[in-house]
């Protein structure tokens, strides 16, 4: 597979072209931000693990009968993936309070939703990524009112497929984020799943292994990541 020019650079991946107009390559690069861009950082081997996490995510949830964009690993790095058209809406799914959630409402930190709750934010650097309801995301366009359903309903079997894989592995999934996208007519998992978009603590102490651990300088981000790749997608060997 011939990676061509880079398509679109985002806060930590790297999108490129390939010699097949259906599939893109993803790269997972070192770079970390935090607070829409305010702080920036770079760790080294940090791209590598989440791309480790990602794929084995995906591959899981593909096992479970979830269609992502996921192919193949062509390196540690670079992800091959298929070519959608993202839909710009950001899918936060919450088990536990945390984060702006336990901020901006009455729930106390570390409080477990029953069920869980979905969040559909505007995906817009321009605008701050606002929450939005269906209401404004079928005004502005954003997807059908069957998208829509459609992909509430993937949000939530996918967090039951997570969660109880997690769990096994003594991590507790108080939130992430989804990006879906669409191909052939399907709505797809696309985007990345891995410790710069989910909130993993560990189960037994609480300790977070995500980002938080470098939005609130809790110690290194790497170490972290590489834990959850310890536990999740052992190398081989
Ligand atoms: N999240 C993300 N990208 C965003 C916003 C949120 O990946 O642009 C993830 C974040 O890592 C967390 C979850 O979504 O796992 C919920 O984030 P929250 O809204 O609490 O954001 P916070 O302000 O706490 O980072």
């Amino acid at each position: 597979m011939i990676k061509h020019g880079a398509l679109y650079s985002g806060k930590a991946k790297t999108i490129f072209r390939t010699d097949n107009p259906e599939k893109l390559i993803m790269e997972f690069r070192d770079s970390l931000t935090a607070f829409d861009g305010k702080k920036k950082g770079e760790a080294q081997g940090k791209g590598y693990y989440n791309a480790r996490i990602s794929a084995k995510l995906f591959e899981l949830l593909e096992e479970n009968g979830i269609d992502t964009h996921f192919d193949s690993m062509l390196s540690d790095t670079d992800m091959l993936v298929d070519a959608v058209e993202i839909i710009k809406i950001e899918v936060i799914v919450r088990n536990i309070a945390a984060g702006s959630l336990a901020r901006k409402y009455p729930f106390s930190a570390g409080q477990k939703l029953d069920p869980p709750i979905i969040i559909f934010d505007y995906k817009s650097d321009e605008y701050g990524d606002p929450m939005i309801n269906e209401d404004i995301a079928l005004a502005l366009g954003l997807a059908t009112g069957e998208e829509l359903s459609r992909i509430r309903e993937l949000a939530l079997r996918i967090n039951s497929i997570l969660v109880s894989f997690l769990n096994d592995r003594d991590l507790l999934l108080p939130d992430f984020k989804l990006e879906f996208g669409r191909c052939d007519g399907r709505i797809i998992l696309a985007d990345e799943i891995s410790c710069d978009t989910c909130r993993f603590w560990d189960r037994t102490t609480g300790e977070s292994l995500d980002k938080d651990v470098f939005r609130f300088d809790k110690g290194d981000p790497v170490a972290a990541y590489r834990e959850v790749a310890k536990r999740i997608a052992p190398a081989p060997g």
